[in-house]
């Protein structure tokens, strides 16, 4: 799965992780490398240009970490964007809604996709692994010997079929399967609905009337993984006409080029929930973005090397602020990142919605007039002194103080009003520093 495609991605970052200082055109070339890899595997190209975009994006905004290399970083902004790929926004991994017994899945998709043997994979896994009593119903009235096919792989793995009875429609023999799983007391039936070689509007048809009489708790759309963007074609087709829930895609045991794993998602906004990796019956494996973007790149303990240095620096800057917080070093830079903080909190009222027992204050403050204009507009003060000012607050006396309102376009009262809020919580700091040091315990009990 995904082996020409891992190949070329760890050809380029190979090359990228080694350097140890990356220019932003070598970061644009890589990024290039990236995009022609991700065409050849068949990915559409509205997502390999969002990706590449997404990445490009990230690796501007983020700072250099220590300890770990500009590349390693680049490796890392790649495989949690490979990850949003697969995944989607809710990073929901493969799994089935079967509560409800009977819960009734139907299977779909076109002829030799491998329906019918995914079906019997996944009896075969709801049986071993979750422990589901599965019947199992052929639909496909087309394909002589269709029915006789499932019928034997049921029994190949122990798994229950429908009986066959000549002559009956699909929807028919759904609702006999309905009963039957009612009264047989089954978890899960499972229709392995007809293919056609093409969607066709009777194939569709016949589809939606066994979906309206069984009402799926999963419709699973199993296509061929090798066929690419068509494949995601497919899957919209079917969407738009059946609905469907989830998609399986097969033979991604082949040498195929992966596109359509990478593409699903983004595309039909399906997840995939399934691949399959053989034509046995247990070559079958839940979908895992994480693992699979993995897979895909193949440098799983760069990725984990740059997680934890990012931990580690956040640690230490959080600590070594604290210390000279304790040592009475709050300045007024230390001031205009908390109050960015608040803004991006959600302002006051976001704070203090979140605090129990603070909705009444919040409600307080907004009569006082004390909005997310005011953390604005004390930002703008602090924009508006100099960088010695901001790291000496005790240097603004009266003409500085009156250069830095106007240059806000403030009163010099407003100033007074921010210096005196730095002042008291520059004080709170210093009290909180001593009682650290002398111990919380000691304090009280003195
Ligand atoms: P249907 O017409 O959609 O029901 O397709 P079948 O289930 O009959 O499968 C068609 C062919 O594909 C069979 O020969 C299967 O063994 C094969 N097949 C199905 N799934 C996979 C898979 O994941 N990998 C490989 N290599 N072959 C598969």
């Amino acid at each position: 799965m995904f082996e020409n495609l891992s190949d070329r991605l760890s050809g380029v970052f190979d090359r990228l992780t080694k350097q140890g200082a990356l220019s932003e055109d070598d970061v644009k070339t890589a990024l290039r490398e990236v995009r022609v890899a991700l065409l050849e595997a068949d990915v559409s190209l509205p997502v390999a240009r969002d990706f590449i975009k997404a990445v490009q994006e990230k690796a501007a905004g983020q700072s250099v970490t220590k300890s770990v290399t500009p590349g390693q970083q680049v490796v890392k902004i790649v495989h949690d964007e490979l990850v949003h790929v697969l995944a989607g926004d809710e990073g929901e991994i493969g799994s089935l809604k079967i509560d409800n017994a009977p819960a009734p899945i139907l299977m779909v998709g076109l002829q030799g996709g491998g329906k019918t043997t995914t079906a019997g994979k996944l009896a075969k896994r709801l049986k071993e692994k979750n422990g589901k009593r599965v019947l199992l119903a052929s639909l496909d009235i087309y394909r002589p010997a269709a029915q006789q096919q499932l019928a034997i792989l049921g029994t190949q793995i122990g798994v229950d079929t429908l009986p066959i009875v000549a002559g009956e429609s699909a929807v028919q023999i759904a609702k006999r399967a309905k009963q039957q799983a009612t009264m047989g007391g089954y978890d899960v039936y499972m229709l392995d609905t007809a293919g056609r070689l093409q969607i066709d509007e009777t194939l569709m048809k016949e589809v939606e009337d066994v979906r309206d009489v069984v009402n799926p708790r999963e419709t699973l759309l199993v296509v061929d993984g090798l066929t690419g963007q068509v494949a995601v074609e497919v899957a919209e087709e079917f969407d738009a006409k059946i609905g469907i829930s989830g998609v399986v895609l097969t033979r991604m045991d082949g040498d195929g080029r992966g596109g359509a794993a990478l593409s699903m998602r983004a595309i039909t906004g399906k997840p995939i929930k399934f691949v399959g990796l053989g034509e046995k019956m247990d070559a079958l494996e839940e979908f895992h973005p994480e693992r699979i973007a993995g897979r895909i790149l193949g440098m799983g303990d760069i990725v984990s090397l740059v997680e934890k240095a990012q931990e580690t620096i956040e640690a230490e800057q959080a600590e070594r602020m604290m210390k000279r917080f304790q040592k009475g070093q709050f300045n007024m830079n230390d001031l205009k990142m908390q109050l960015n903080q608040m803004l991006q909190m959600g302002g006051m009222e976001g704070i203090m919605g979140m605090m129990p027992g603070m909705k009444k204050m919040a409600k307080q403050v907004e009569e006082s007039g004390f909005d997310d204009s005011i953390l604005r507009r004390q930002i703008a003060l602090i924009n508006s002194m100099t960088k010695k000012e901001r790291a000496n607050p005790q240097l603004l006396q009266a003409s500085r103080k009156k250069r830095i309102a106007q240059g806000a376009g403030l009163e010099v009262s407003e100033l007074n009003k921010l210096m005196k809020m730095h002042r008291q919580m520059s004080d709170m700091m210093k009290k909180m520093g001593k009682m650290g040091k002398g111990g919380m315990m000691k304090q009280a009990m003195k």
